[in-house]
């Protein structure tokens, strides 16, 4: 790959997601369930400690927010990922910004017409994602290097969130009301 250097420069803003479409095809929120009340519960979300910081300071200008998912393993996304490409295999490039990481996932789906399991859809995408720069993971999803929270959907005032001065807040995502908060 040519000008690599200069791509670096502007990797963070090239490959980063607009769209946080882990939740839209019936993930059970049930095994993130991670909104006790409670100070820990923002130990329990795993998120850098900067963007733990912001979660403390959403929580101080509205206490009644609720968390319901912080940072997210490999595996974890690989699997939700892989749960949406065995019924379409080309939900990758169809869901997601064409970004360097992007693409090669949806490379691995159409070289690998034989891996047809969830199984084995989540264990090739796990492998390409663990061999990735971080920058490039990091711009499929903010979650996977704990850099982004997600929030109950009118659990606080939407003015809170706006007030971390998030780079992503996404609302929306797939029909579904998702409040995202990324940094
Ligand atoms: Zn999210």
């Amino acid at each position: 790959m040519d000008n690599l250097d200069a791509a670096q420069n502007s990797v963070y803003e090239e490959e980063e997601q607009d769209v946080d479409p882990f939740h839209e095809e019936g993930m059970n929120l049930d095994t993130e369930d991670i909104s006790e009340a409670g100070s820990s519960d923002i130990d329990r979300l795993n998120l850098d400690s900067d963007v733990a910081d912001k979660a403390r300071e959403l929580r101080r200008r509205a206490p009644g927010v609720i968390f319901t998912s912080g940072r997210r393993d490999i595996a974890r996304q690989a699997r939700a990922m892989a749960g949406n490409v065995v019924v379409n295999r080309r939900w990758i490039e169809q869901t997601y910004r064409s970004t360097t990481a992007i693409r090669s996932l949806q490379q691995w789906v159409n070289s690998h017409p034989n891996a047809d399991t969830v199984d084995e859809i989540a264990r090739g995408l796990t492998d390409l994602m663990n061999a990735m720069p971080e920058a490039q993971r990091m711009g499929i999803s903010k979650h996977l290097s704990g850099r982004a929270f997600d929030v109950k959907p009118n659990s606080c005032p939407t003015s809170a969130i706006t007030a971390l001065s998030p780079r992503q807040f996404l609302q929306r995502e797939g029909g579904l009301v998702i409040w995202h908060v990324g940094f």
